[in-house]
Order: C-alpha cells, then structure tokens, then sequence
C-alpha cells in the first residue's frame, strides 16, 4: 500500500478547526481508495511565535521538506499586529514559501452552480465559469532587489529573469493542456521594460505547447475582462504582483471566499492551502467554512500524490452536499437546507466520499 508524509501546519484563527475537517476527509479518503496518509504537526506564524518566539521554527522548514505535500490553514491576527515585521506570522508564511522555492501557485476560480446567486456578478456571467489563475509566487517586485526606503523615498524592483519566465510558463501551459487548452499571459508589456521580456520568452515557450492557444493581454485590460466576461478565460499565467491582485479579484465571481483552494507548488515541495486568512472574527465559533480547505485537500492528491481517484471523489462530494443544500454560515442566505457548523460540514462531506 502506498504511503504518503504530511506535514500539517494549523496556524492561527480557524486555522486548527478547517485543517481538522480536511484531515477527517483526507483519512476517510486515504480508507477508501487504499493508500496510508501519515500526518506531522509543525508550527508556523503567531502561534510558532508565542511559543519560540520564531514565526518560522527551523524544524516547520524540514519537516515540510521531508514531507510529500503541506497541508497548511491560515496564520495572523491582531495579537501580533505590532511585532517588527520580520516577527510577524506572515514574514513567516513568505520565507517558507522561499524556503521551499514553490515558484507557481495555482488559484482556481471556480463558480458551482448551486452558489450562482452568491456572486456579485449577475448569474449568466458566472454561470460556468472555470478559471485556473497561475501567478509566479517567488519573484517579481516582491522580492526583487535594490529595495527599501528612506524619509523622502521608498522603491522596489520589478526583475525577472528568461529561466524564471520559462519555468512558470511550462507550468502553465502543461496545466492548460489538461484543461481547456487556453493560456492568457497577463503583463504590462506596453510600460514596462520586465514585461516585454515576460511577453518574449512566454511566447517562444509556447511553440512547445501547439495544442495550446495563448493569448496576451495587458493587466489593466484583464482587471475589467474577469468582471465583463470571465467565462473567456480557462488559464490566466502572470507574475507575482498583478497574479496576487488579479487572484483575489477571480475569487470574488465565486461568492465566498471560504469555497476556493489553492497549491503553491514547482520547487522542492507543495504548499495547499485556502486562499483566505485566519478570519479571527469568527474564530473559536465553529461556524467558519472548511470547503477551502478541503478543497486544497483534494489538490493535493491531484498534484502532489497523484492519488486521482480520491481527489475526484472529495471534488464531487463537496459538489454533491453543496446540491444537497448544506451551507456554512457564511453562504446559508444561499439556498440552505440545513445551515452546518464546520465541524458538521466536514461530517457531511465525509459521508458522501
Ligand atoms: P480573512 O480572509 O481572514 O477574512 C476576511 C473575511 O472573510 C472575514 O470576515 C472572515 O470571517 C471571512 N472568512 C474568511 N475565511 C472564512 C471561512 N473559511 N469561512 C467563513 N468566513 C470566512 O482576511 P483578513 O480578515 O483580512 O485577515 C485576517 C488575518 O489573516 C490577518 O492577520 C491577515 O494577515 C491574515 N491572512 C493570512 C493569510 C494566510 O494565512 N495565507 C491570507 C490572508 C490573510
């Protein structure tokens, strides 16, 4: 029997509740389609810091290199607001991601059907929509150097360099070619000097991929095409900076930000995880939304393990309570027959696997 490392980092918030309900689907799963999960806990962000005083203990940094995939929830809160920056729970969440070279992040947007009347947008322009962002997670101007500030001025560098562009560029067109076999480059190539090399080397890549049909598009105009019509889009591929605001803003045509996962992967290791944050509003009230994190769950059978089969079987469960009419608080004004505590969602899920 196959058997595969974990490492599980809960965080702060809702970190522990959500990753616990992924952990009870993930074992029921691992049952099912005969495969051993062996899970490790690690500490990362305000809770590694109140207990080492390290928002990035080296220990979290080995055991998620050992390990086969990281299961990850959320980290921060206003606790720790005021640490000087390298203390705080998100510097910690950043340096892992460099520590672990995950250069892609892969954010879907996608829209259930169940959940139409959650979107902003008007239901036919959601309708179907299946959008796979992938943003370059280690580069680009957060990271690119010289940087800094001083009383009158403060700069940072937008840098990428051909072998950075071509290896997020193979990511995503191989991820297309699973797809809809569409990648749209986003850049600012009209402006800036970083995006016309971008634009370059993503379309010499693509004579690799002729099954793929590439298109570029400048940022701005891509920020006002995923509101006028996002069903144009299968993959979205773009650098650090408009990937991080372009992703949140894909995220919003699903209607809850509590639905949507995500992998940060490439390097030597993977990183899945819910795009939201700790939501300390609602932690300890046990009505916060483990789909996100499940979600990621499942993603990580899909691309870490390899493991198919359960990752489908998670995908269309979740789906299926969703039809079924379950709902968290947070979507319950949504076609709700019965409004669950996380814990109980989780259960739900759990059932239908
Ligand atoms: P947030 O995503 O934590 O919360 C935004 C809103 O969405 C809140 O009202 C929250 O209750 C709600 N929400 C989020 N996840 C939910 C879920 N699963 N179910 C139901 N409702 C949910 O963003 P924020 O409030 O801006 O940030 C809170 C903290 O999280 C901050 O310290 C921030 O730095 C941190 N953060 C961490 C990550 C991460 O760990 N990757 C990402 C973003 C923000």
């Amino acid at each position: 029997m196959k058997t595969y490392k974990i490492a599980v980092i809960k965080g702060d918030g809702i970190g522990p509740e959500i990753v616990n309900e992924a952990i009870k689907i993930l074992k029921i799963a691992a049952q099912k389609f005969n495969f051993t999960l062996h899970f490790e806990d690690f500490l990362m962000g305000g809770i590694a810091y109140d207990l080492t005083q390290n928002p990035l203990p080296d220990e979290t940094i080995a055991g998620c290199l050992e390990s086969d995939a990281t299961l990850f929830g959320a980290i921060g809160g206003e606790k720790w607001d005021n640490l000087p920056r390298e203390l705080r729970p998100e510097s910690g969440l950043l340096r892992l991601r460099k520590s672990l070279e995950v250069f892609a992040n892969f954010r879907p947007a996608k829209v259930y059907n169940e959940l139409l009347e959650a979107s902003t947008l008007k239901p036919e322009i959601v309708q179907g929509v299946d959008i796979l962002v992938v943003r370059e997670l280690i580069g680009g101007i957060y990271f690119g150097t010289p940087k800094g500030r001083d009383k009158n001025r403060g700069y940072n560098t937008m840098i990428y360099s051909v072998e950075e562009v071509k290896r997020i560029a193979h990511i995503a067109f191989k991820a297309a070619q699973k797809r809809s076999k569409k990648v749209c480059s986003v850049d600012k190539a009209n402006v800036l000097d970083v995006s016309q090399l971008w634009r370059e080397v993503v379309s010499e890549v693509a004579k690799e991929y002729p099954d793929v049909e590439l298109s570029n598009m400048y940022v701005d105009n891509a920020a006002m095409q995923l509101i006028r019509n996002p069903k144009q889009f299968d993959v979205i591929l773009t650098g650090n900076l408009f990937g991080d605001i372009l992703s949140d803003e894909a995220s919003m045509l699903s209607g809850s930000i509590g639905l949507l996962p995500s992998a940060s992967i490439g390097g030597k290791a993977a990183i899945y995880e819910p795009i939201h944050g700790s939501a300390p509003d609602i932690a300890g009230l046990g009505i916060a939304n483990p789909i996100a994190t499940i979600a990621s769950a499942a993603m990580m059978l899909r691309y870490s393990l390899g493991e198919i089969e359960a990752a489908d079987a998670i995908d269309n469960a979740i789906e299926t309570v969703l039809k079924e009419g379950y709902r968290t608080k947070d979507i319950a004004n949504f076609g709700a027959k019965e409004v669950c505590s996380c814990e109980r969602m989780g259960s739900v899920i759990a059932e239908y696997i």
